[in-house]
Order: C-alpha cells, then structure tokens, then sequence
C-alpha cells in the first residue's frame, strides 16, 4: 500500500480570510527542498512512501468543488492508494470523508483544531470551513469523532457535540485522548491552527493556547490503527513567517504517510 498526495486549493469556504487555496504549492515544494530531509521519525523515506500526485485545479463554484475533491478521493481509493490530502480550508474534508465513507463505511476520526467545527451553519453557508464535521456527522460518515486542541467551542457547538457523543478535548487535555475509539477504519484531519500559533503562526484563525507540533507528533505515534486517509488543513502562506508553518504541515505529511503504509 502506498499513498497518494492531493492538493485541494480551495478558500472561498473561509468565513475570514483568503489564502490557503495557495498552500498544496508551497507545501509540497517545502517537502522536497534540500532544506528539509525525506525520512519520517521511524527512518520511512516520504518519497518512497507516496506513489502519486494529485494537484488538479479545482472548479469555480462550490458545489462543483465538492463534487470534484469526493471524485477524486474515490479514484485515489480505487487505486488502491491511501488519499493525504492538502488543504485549502476545512471545507474540503466533509467532500474527502464522503469518498472515504463509500470505501471503508463510517470512521474513526482523530480532529485536531482550534475549533470544533459543528456548526450548522456559518454566515448562511452550511458548507463553510467552520461546519465540515456537522455534515460528516449528518452524513453518516463518523463513528467516533475524537477532537483535541480545541479552545474556541461556542455554547451551539458544545451542545452538538454532545449530542452526538463527540469527545472534545483542550489541549491541555490530550494526555486523556480516548485511543480505543481510534481504531481501524482511522481517519486523521488536521487543522494547523490546532497548534500553538508559535509553531504554527501560518494560519487564518490564530488561538493561542495550542498543542505544540512534539504534542501532535506524540499523539500520531500512539494511533492504534494505520489511517485510511488524512488531511492536513487551513495552511495560510499569507500569514507565515518563513515558512515555518509549512515545514511543519511538511513533517506532518512525513509522519502521516508513515503510520498510513503500515498494516494494522
Ligand atoms: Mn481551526
Ligand atoms: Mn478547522
């Protein structure tokens, strides 16, 4: 098994500010820069590990969009590669976990964020980037939703969460990860901003607060299952500061694509 890389430049589903549709680029140039080596924690060469690129420009209109980013998921999916996919914002994930769905059934998701992203809707958008896991849910694509980072859940979120049995954790409490509800089928979706803004300063919606890129690395390395699929999200080139967010969103891949070629 092998992964396939995907960029998603979509970030007119943002509720603030443009930029991320400019990330898949600059990450994956940041991977394979001689500024930064190939190997994973556990010695995994990314380049040997990811079989096929997926950069395609996306269409214009939202519902289009969509449509195209579960597509081609589902055509990662039928060969027989694992999808680790580059946002744009958060939008693109419920559209990545609908092709994921038709695949594996319902999953496990690993969320981190700031944000828990149950909204019902957004600014009139049921589909904005502040909303993805409330369609995933809706939707029938989650099993358990196991959130962690987040500091921003406004009272209508907590009561959603609640309601459907989602564990949402602060950063602080990430030592209380409930790994037994992230076994196989895995999903990891991962929204910079889940980081403190000092590691991961790139980023539209900065709470300071966060986990620190050891943290979610440590947290990756204890994931009882090799995931099925990941995405890594909200990556905004506009707001960094020399990079650093993207060599960041570049280790990320490196230790995703890792655990996502072991066998269970
Ligand atoms: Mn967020
Ligand atoms: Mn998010």
């Amino acid at each position: 098994m092998t992964v396939t890389l995907l960029g998603f430049p979509w970030d007119a589903s943002s509720s603030y500010a443009r930029g991320p549709a400019l990330a898949p680029a600059i990450i994956r140039s940041v991977l394979f820069s001689d500024a930064s080596s190939p190997y994973s924690l556990s010695g995994a060469s990314v380049g040997d590990i990811i079989s096929g690129y997926d950069f395609a420009d996306l269409p214009k209109e939202a519902d289009a969009c969509r449509t195209a980013i579960s597509d081609r998921i589902a055509q990662t999916l039928k060969s027989k590669t694992k999808p680790l996919s580059l946002g744009g914002d958060h939008s693109v994930t419920y559209p990545i976990l609908r092709a994921i769905k038709n695949a594996h059934g319902p999953v496990n998701i690993l969320h981190i964020d700031a944000h828990p992203d149950l909204y019902e809707e957004f600014d009139g958008d049921r589909y904005s980037h502040a909303c993805p896991f409330a369609r995933a849910i809706e939707d029938g694509c989650v099993n358990n939703l196991v959130q962690v980072g987040i500091r921003s859940a406004s009272p209508e979120q907590r009561a959603f969460g609640k309601k459907h049995d989602v564990a949402m954790l602060s950063a602080d409490e990430a030592a209380a990860i409930p790994y037994d509800k992230l076994t196989a089928p895995l999903y990891v979706s991962i929204d910079l901003d889940g980081l403190d803004p000092a590691y991961a300063p790139g980023v539209s919606h900065p709470e300071p607060g966060g986990l620190s890129t050891r943290e979610v690395l440590a947290m990756l390395a204890k994931l009882p299952a090799a995931p099925v699929g990941a995405d890594i999200v909200e990556y905004n080139p506009e707001r960094d500061i020399n990079l650093a967010t993207a060599h960041v969103a570049a280790r990320l891949i490196k230790e995703l694509a890792a655990l996502m070629v072991q066998t269970n």
